[in-house]
């Protein structure tokens, strides 16, 4: 890392102090009904379940679990894990944070991971893996469901760690995820660090997350359009409540499509209704392999 060796200040989150900005509902995540309060500056870190503590930003990415794996309408992700059925799901949550891990935990196919650059990835400390999300150590194919929660704006480069998420998706698995900015995002990513060369090079201040955790951009809307190129299609869920405020939070929600059909097999040789394709008497056969 390059230069700026800022101070980096714990995650504070300012009260809000304006007028009363509220809804009544149930929580999706542990199902509790009660009142979601905006009481911090931030939005997206306001609205928390009076049981769970749940914030908004997870409010909402847990609907876009129930609507990416839900099958009989479970209203929180604390039904949907005791679902007959959903124990057989593989689920990849990178990180360890977050108000899922404990509903989630319980299901065999459920993983979690840490990112610790001096440990050899794939290898698991106190029940975790290392994982690099550009550069998964799972086979193709593994899971049903990843979650990450305002992950990917740390992620150096982005693209690769959303086509490894493709890759490790099942056809027909989804990536619900979250990243800071409220909707409309920006128009245009704009990339805080210049990753071009082996090192980090800050074109903009540096800034961090829980502590160290670098942001390498700050995304746009362009961020359907690389999701787009790396083949998902991708739903943007706004949180839709009483408080008018909520709206502006979305949940991305990116399906691996189903892979298409095999093309059925062209007969060679023979065309129906059509003279033999192989039959003219001038066109020798290759002799070269016997
Ligand atoms: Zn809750």
């Amino acid at each position: 890392m390059v230069a700026t060796e800022t101070a980096r200040p714990r995650a504070v989150h300012p009260t809000y102090d304006g007028p009363p900005d509220g809804y009544d509902g149930a929580c999706a995540i542990c199902g509790r009904e009660g009142h979601f309060e905006r009481d911090r500056l931030s939005i997206s870190e306001s609205f928390r379940c009076p049981g769970c503590q749940g914030a908004l930003r997870y409010q909402g990415q847990a609907r876009g679990i129930l609507r990416a794996v839900s099958r009989h309408g479970a209203r929180s992700v604390a039904e949907l894990a005791a679902q007959p059925g959903f124990g057989g799901l593989d689920i990849f949550e990178p990180g360890t944070l977050g108000p899922f891990r404990p509903l989630l935990r319980p299901v065999p196919g459920y993983v979690q991971s840490f990112f610790d650059p001096a440990t050899p990835t794939g290898e698991v400390r106190d029940g975790l893996r290392c994982e690099n999300l550009m550069d998964l150590t799972f086979a193709d194919a593994s899971f049903d469901l990843v979650i990450t929660s305002d992950i990917f704006e740390h992620v150096r480069h982005p693209t690769r760690g959303f086509a490894e998420v493709f890759r490790v998706l099942r056809p027909g698995g989804w990536h619900v995820f979250t990243i800071p900015g409220r909707w409309p995002l920006r128009r245009r990513t704009v990339a805080r660090v210049d990753v071009s060369g082996p090192g980090d090079v800050h074109w903009l201040p540096a800034v961090f997350h829980n502590h160290d955790h670098l942001v390498y951009n700050d995304f746009g809307r362009d961020l359907l359009d690389l999701l787009d190129g790396v083949g998902f299609v991708t739903e943007t869920m706004l949180f839709a409540s009483a408080s008018p405020t909520t709206s502006a939070q979305v949940t991305f929600a990116s399906m691996r499509p189903e892979d298409p059909p095999e093309p059925e097999p062209v007969p060679t040789g023979v065309e129906v209704g059509a003279e033999p394709v192989g039959a003219e008497p001038s066109r020798p056969r290759r002799r070269n392999r016997r």
